[in-house]
Protein backbone atom coordinates (compact mmCIF):
# COMPACT_ATOMS: atom_id res chain seq x y z
CA UNK A 1 0.00 0.00 0.00
CA UNK A 2 1.47 3.88 -0.92
CA UNK A 3 1.47 5.18 2.69
CA UNK A 4 0.49 9.30 2.24
CA UNK A 5 3.51 11.04 3.71
CA UNK A 6 4.25 14.48 4.22
CA UNK A 7 7.41 15.97 2.28
CA UNK A 8 9.32 18.99 2.99
CA UNK A 9 10.90 20.34 0.15
CA UNK A 10 13.17 23.66 0.11
CA UNK A 11 15.87 25.19 -2.16
CA UNK A 12 18.29 27.77 -1.91
CA UNK A 13 18.20 30.61 -4.87
CA UNK A 14 20.73 28.43 -6.82
CA UNK A 15 19.56 25.01 -6.06
CA UNK A 16 15.85 26.03 -7.24
CA UNK A 17 16.10 25.33 -10.83
CA UNK A 18 17.64 21.51 -9.26
CA UNK A 19 14.67 20.86 -7.42
CA UNK A 20 12.21 22.02 -9.48
CA UNK A 21 13.65 19.39 -12.33
CA UNK A 22 13.75 16.94 -9.69
CA UNK A 23 10.02 17.56 -8.90
CA UNK A 24 9.39 17.22 -12.86
CA UNK A 25 11.21 14.31 -12.78
CA UNK A 26 9.02 12.47 -9.92
CA UNK A 27 6.11 14.13 -10.32
CA UNK A 28 4.34 10.64 -10.59
CA UNK A 29 6.11 9.56 -7.28
CA UNK A 30 5.18 12.48 -5.94
CA UNK A 31 1.43 12.15 -6.39
CA UNK A 32 -0.75 11.54 -3.66
CA UNK A 33 1.62 13.23 -0.63
CA UNK A 34 1.42 16.15 0.97
CA UNK A 35 4.06 18.90 0.21
CA UNK A 36 5.27 21.48 2.26
CA UNK A 37 7.74 24.09 1.34
CA UNK A 38 8.99 27.36 1.87
CA UNK A 39 7.31 30.38 0.57
CA UNK A 40 9.80 30.75 -2.68
CA UNK A 41 10.19 27.01 -3.06
CA UNK A 42 6.33 26.36 -2.44
CA UNK A 43 5.72 28.73 -5.51
CA UNK A 44 7.69 27.01 -8.36
CA UNK A 45 6.74 23.76 -7.18
CA UNK A 46 2.87 24.38 -7.71
CA UNK A 47 3.90 25.92 -10.74
CA UNK A 48 5.71 22.97 -11.89
CA UNK A 49 2.71 20.99 -11.10
CA UNK A 50 -0.01 23.21 -12.38
CA UNK A 51 2.07 22.83 -15.77
CA UNK A 52 1.90 19.15 -15.38
CA UNK A 53 -1.49 18.46 -14.61
CA UNK A 54 -2.57 20.86 -17.41
CA UNK A 55 -0.59 18.69 -19.90
CA UNK A 56 -1.80 15.21 -18.25
CA UNK A 57 -5.21 16.29 -16.52
CA UNK A 58 -3.62 14.76 -13.17
CA UNK A 59 -4.84 16.35 -9.82
CA UNK A 60 -1.79 18.61 -8.20
CA UNK A 61 -1.04 17.16 -4.66
CA UNK A 62 -1.73 19.10 -2.05
CA UNK A 63 1.21 21.91 -1.37
CA UNK A 64 1.23 23.90 1.61
CA UNK A 65 3.39 26.80 1.47
CA UNK A 66 5.00 28.09 4.90
CA UNK A 67 6.98 31.73 4.52
CA UNK A 68 10.17 32.69 2.65
CA UNK A 69 13.10 30.47 5.16
CA UNK A 70 14.65 33.78 5.50
CA UNK A 71 11.45 35.51 7.04
CA UNK A 72 11.12 32.22 9.09
CA UNK A 73 10.08 29.44 7.24
CA UNK A 74 12.91 27.18 7.79
CA UNK A 75 12.15 27.21 11.42
CA UNK A 76 8.70 26.82 10.94
CA UNK A 77 9.30 24.09 9.35
CA UNK A 78 11.79 22.50 12.16
CA UNK A 79 8.64 23.38 14.38
CA UNK A 80 6.88 20.55 12.25
CA UNK A 81 9.42 18.36 12.26
CA UNK A 82 9.95 18.55 16.48
CA UNK A 83 5.98 17.93 16.31
CA UNK A 84 6.22 14.97 14.05
CA UNK A 85 4.34 16.31 11.31
CA UNK A 86 6.59 15.50 8.46
CA UNK A 87 8.03 12.17 7.34
CA UNK A 88 11.11 13.38 4.86
CA UNK A 89 12.92 16.36 4.12
CA UNK A 90 14.82 17.25 0.54
CA UNK A 91 16.81 20.34 1.15
CA UNK A 92 18.77 21.40 -1.28
CA UNK A 93 21.24 24.24 0.65
CA UNK A 94 23.58 26.26 -1.32
CA UNK A 95 27.39 25.15 -0.39
CA UNK A 96 28.90 27.76 -2.63
CA UNK A 97 27.09 31.31 -1.06
CA UNK A 98 26.83 32.47 2.60
CA UNK A 99 22.93 33.05 3.61
CA UNK A 100 21.86 35.81 5.46
CA UNK A 101 19.70 33.09 7.58
CA UNK A 102 22.19 31.10 7.87
CA UNK A 103 21.98 30.07 11.22
CA UNK A 104 18.08 28.74 10.48
CA UNK A 105 19.45 26.60 7.88
CA UNK A 106 21.41 24.88 10.74
CA UNK A 107 19.05 24.67 12.79
CA UNK A 108 16.68 23.17 10.48
CA UNK A 109 19.07 20.49 9.82
CA UNK A 110 20.16 20.07 13.31
CA UNK A 111 16.21 18.74 14.23
CA UNK A 112 15.76 16.81 11.08
CA UNK A 113 18.86 14.68 12.52
CA UNK A 114 17.53 15.10 15.97
CA UNK A 115 14.55 13.87 15.02
CA UNK A 116 16.09 10.91 12.57
CA UNK A 117 13.81 12.22 9.40
CA UNK A 118 15.20 10.63 5.78
CA UNK A 119 16.72 13.72 4.86
CA UNK A 120 18.35 14.81 1.09
CA UNK A 121 20.42 17.55 0.92
CA UNK A 122 21.47 17.17 -3.04
CA UNK A 123 19.73 15.54 -5.61
CA UNK A 124 21.22 12.32 -6.03
CA UNK A 125 20.43 11.57 -2.42
CA UNK A 126 17.26 12.55 -2.90
CA UNK A 127 16.96 9.89 -5.83
CA UNK A 128 17.65 7.26 -3.60
CA UNK A 129 15.16 8.05 -1.16
CA UNK A 130 12.23 8.44 -3.37
CA UNK A 131 13.26 5.51 -4.89
CA UNK A 132 13.52 3.40 -1.94
CA UNK A 133 11.22 1.09 -0.89
CA UNK A 134 10.48 2.53 2.04
CA UNK A 135 8.90 5.66 0.32
CA UNK A 136 6.04 3.62 -0.29
CA UNK A 137 6.06 1.65 3.37
CA UNK A 138 4.67 2.95 6.83
CA UNK A 139 7.96 3.76 7.59
CA UNK A 140 8.33 5.08 11.64
CA UNK A 141 11.73 6.47 12.17
CA UNK A 142 13.39 5.24 15.73
CA UNK A 143 14.07 7.74 17.59
CA UNK A 144 16.35 8.41 20.69
CA UNK A 145 14.92 8.51 24.09
CA UNK A 146 15.73 11.35 26.22
CA UNK A 147 13.65 11.24 29.08
CA UNK A 148 17.05 11.17 30.93
CA UNK A 149 17.32 14.53 29.50
CA UNK A 150 14.51 15.65 29.89
CA UNK A 151 14.30 14.76 33.84
CA UNK A 152 17.79 15.34 34.61
CA UNK A 153 18.21 17.30 37.44
CA UNK A 154 19.43 21.09 37.32
CA UNK A 155 21.70 22.91 39.91
CA UNK A 156 20.19 26.33 40.38
CA UNK A 157 21.31 28.96 43.05
CA UNK A 158 23.17 26.65 44.80
CA UNK A 159 20.33 25.14 46.29
P1 LIG B 1 12.47 30.14 -0.08
O1 LIG B 1 13.34 29.79 1.15
O2 LIG B 1 11.91 28.89 -0.63
O3 LIG B 1 11.39 31.05 0.43
O4 LIG B 1 13.36 30.85 -1.06
C1 LIG B 1 14.36 28.83 1.03
C2 LIG B 1 15.31 28.95 2.17
O5 LIG B 1 16.24 29.73 2.06
O6 LIG B 1 15.14 28.31 3.21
Amino acid sequence: MNIRKTIALVAHDNRKSDLVEWVQYNWKRLQGHRLVCTGTTGKLVSQAFAAKSQATGDVIPEILRMKSGPLGGDQQLGAMIAEGKVDIMVFLWDPMEPQPHDVDVRALERIAVLYNIPYASNRATADFLISSELFLADYHPVRKDYEEYIHRSIQHLGR
